[in-house]
């Protein structure tokens, strides 16, 4: 995915935003359509009906003739895929879009190529019912078969073309390196390197905190709510920026450096999902404690330092060259002789073997033994069904 910044004018934005709500609409129909399915009803519509029934709805309907249909019929074709690939296993459940929260559209085919360069910063793409958007040239403009429009939480417009960057070579050296991942330092390197990925400073965390104190305090739907949610907003949107920008010069490095990376497999999907409801065996419709607050906090923590990200990235620029260990007793077991015990972890920080007494940090001794580790296969043997109408999907590494 190459990523641009749009700069549309106010006229623009707002023609923008309208093909967005429509595109949302569409979307949030067929999702509804999708979820009214029971046993005795029998199938709900599919795309093939699904497209037949927005004709029907455009002509009926002044507001959404107006749109593009492109980006009306692309709608559905982006919940066909979700839904195959929930079912395939690959992806969550697809969800309701929100006003604010989920902006975008995407352009397939040949109206996706329409981009004339203005000058050495700038370009223009033409957007159907929209006109010449100008965008910032920060990059070369890749081949690609569609793009998609999109607007943050913080009213920053961007492009973006699925297009897989070629992989980074590898450097030949036949060198291993173990990733250990962490919540405190966000990746410890075999090498002794520890690694952290930038959040926020504790004078914008204070801000935040600021604000949030602010916006309780606030009328719902008032101007002023509005004022502190995009102050909000725009913090997120700072963190979630260097987050990104840390994955991608962190995996590059990597895949520059390092001929294998092995990782721990750790299913972060599974991982930060909220915690299951405890019954009160002894109390009918009571509930007992289930730690439900302690792991939305390491859910953060997780989330925060974009584990899956990483790993996600690393496939993609060192295709073949990823490899996943299984992490158990990684973190107990000595990197030197090879001692397992739950008493060898001094600290969440220290590690100190009870045979040996090698001592090291407790994440770089879990990074060694991560390099060392042997790869589980992967999980998934068949890939599933691709359509040749798809955007190109990254394949990813054993
Ligand atoms: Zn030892």
């Amino acid at each position: 995915m190459s990523r641009f910044r749009m700069y549309p004018t106010p006229a623009q934005q707002a023609a923008l935003l309208e093909q967005c709500r429509h595109a949302r609409y569409v979307w949030n129909l067929a999702l509804e359509q999708w979820s009214m399915w029971t046993r005795d009803r029998g199938l709900t519509p599919g795309y093939v009906e699904q497209a037949r029934q927005l004709t029907e709805a455009r002509a009926a309907f002044g507001w959404l003739r107006a749109g593009s249909q492109t980006v009306q019929q692309q709608a559905l074709r982006d919940f066909d895929q979700a839904i195959k690939n929930f079912y395939a296993g690959t992806h969550r459940r697809p969800t309701w879009r929100k006003a604010g929260l989920h902006e975008g559209f995407r352009i397939v085919g040949p109206q996706a190529s329409r981009i004339v360069k203005l000058n050495r910063g700038w370009a223009a793409v033409n957007v159907p019912k929209v006109g010449r958007v100008r965008f910032r040239l920060s990059r070369a403009v890749p081949e690609a078969k569609s793009y998609r429009i999109t607007r943050d939480r913080a009213g920053r417009w961007h492009l973006a073309f699925a297009a897989i960057p070629p992989p980074i070579p590898a450097p030949g050296t036949g060198e291993v390196v173990g990733v250990d991942r962490g919540v405190i330092v966000s990746a410890a390197l075999s090498t002794g390197e520890l690694v952290t990925c930038p959040g926020l400073s504790a004078r914008e965390q204070e801000r935040l905190k600021q604000l949030q104190r602010r916006l309780a305090r606030c009328r719902r739907g008032s101007s002023r709510s509005h004022r502190v949610k995009a102050a909000i907003a725009k913090l997120h949107a700072r963190a979630g920026d260097r987050r990104k920008d840390w994955v991608e010069k962190t995996s590059t490095d990597l895949a520059r450096r390092f001929d294998v990376i092995r990782v721990e497999d750790l299913r972060v999907a599974q991982m930060t999902r909220r915690t299951k409801v405890k019954f009160d065996p002894g109390r009918p419709g009571a509930y007992l404690p289930n730690r439900r607050r302690a792991k939305a906090g390491l859910n953060r923590g997780i989330l925060a330092n974009g584990w899956g990200l990483l790993v996600q990235r690393l496939e993609h620029k060192a295709a073949g060259r990823v490899e996943k260990v299984n992490p158990a007793y990684t973190s107990q077991t000595c990197s030197v002789c090879g001692h397992c015990a739950p008493d060898n972890r001094e600290s969440q920080a220290v590690f100190r073997c009870v045979a040996c007494g090698h001592e090291a940090n407790a994440d770089v001794n879990a990074a060694v033994n991560i390099a060392a580790g042997r790869a589980v296969s992967a999980r998934r043997a068949t890939p599933p069904r691709v359509s040749p109408k798809r955007e190109p999907q990254h394949a990813t590494s054993a």
